[in-house]
């Protein structure tokens, strides 16, 4: 279970020799936990539940019953040697907290964690753990979206940036995308058009798209999410 360089790319690849503990092991944390454990990860669970130890025992390459809070605990369990670590609780937001503040002191060099509200975000954020997710949220908005029927996918990047895929607002079509100008009015950026043969070909200044044409749209996400509205 050794510990990779701290890489500078923002991106973390899982290297041969990476391992990831996941603490908390309700849905989104066993969810993480055996999809990992399939890819070929070596995983460690922590959970104070029993009956889900118990469930997943044999489905992960380590599963414990133990209280992550405790720097003791995590010790033993050897969690600051690991290269990974998920802190998949929610709801126990106290617990949450207290142990994303033991991996930070640990120095884990790829933390991530859960939070279910914004103030939970914030204060992890603050805290410093460098990747806090917002499942539930992020896929209210995304369903949200599909439901609408404009937009065929949405996808929040983080850093305050969105992807959309969507059929062309009228706007955009019969004149160069340059023309267009969506970069210089709206910061959006086409990306990518769907050929006829459902391949994608990248856009640029030159493309002119066709009505019905989708492309996929980068920018930031207060504006992306309103893109289709621009026609
Ligand atoms: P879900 O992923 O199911 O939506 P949730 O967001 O409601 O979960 P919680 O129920 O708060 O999150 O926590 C997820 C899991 O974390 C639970 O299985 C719970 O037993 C476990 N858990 C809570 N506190 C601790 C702790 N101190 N140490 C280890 N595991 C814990």
């Amino acid at each position: 279970m050794a510990k990779s360089t701290p890489s500078r790319r923002r991106i973390t690849v899982l290297g041969a020799n990476d391992s990831v503990v996941v603490i908390g092991l309700g849905r989104f944390g066993q969810s993480l936990a055996l999809e990992l454990t399939q890819a070929g990860v070596e995983v460690l669970g922590i959970d104070t539940d029993e009956d889900i130890v118990q469930d997943l025992n044999g489905r992960l390459t380590r599963v414990v019953r133990a209280d992550a809070t405790k720097e003791e605990v995590l010790r033993q369990l050897g969690v600051p040697d690991f290269s990974h670590a998920v802190v998949a609780i929610g709801s126990h937001i106290e617990a949450s907290i207290l142990s994303s503040s033991w991996l930070l002191r640990f120095e884990v060099p790829h933390i991530w964690a859960k939070a279910i509200t914004a103030p939970h975000g914030q204060i992890l954020t603050q805290l410093g753990v460098p990747h806090v997710v917002y499942p539930e949220a992020d896929m209210g908005k995304r369903v949200a979206h599909l439901l609408r029927g404009t937009i065929a996918d949405y996808q929040d990047i983080g850093g305050g940036f969105a992807m959309v895929t969507a059929n062309a607002p009228q706007s955009m079509v019969g004149r160069p995308l340059d023309k267009v100008g969506f970069r210089k009015k709206y910061n959006l950026n086409v990306v990518a058009v769907r050929q006829p043969d459902g391949s994608w070909d990248h856009a640029t200044g030159e493309t002119i798209l066709a009505a019905d044409d989708t492309v996929i749209v980068l920018g930031p996400a207060a504006v992306a999410e309103h893109f289709i509205d621009m026609a």
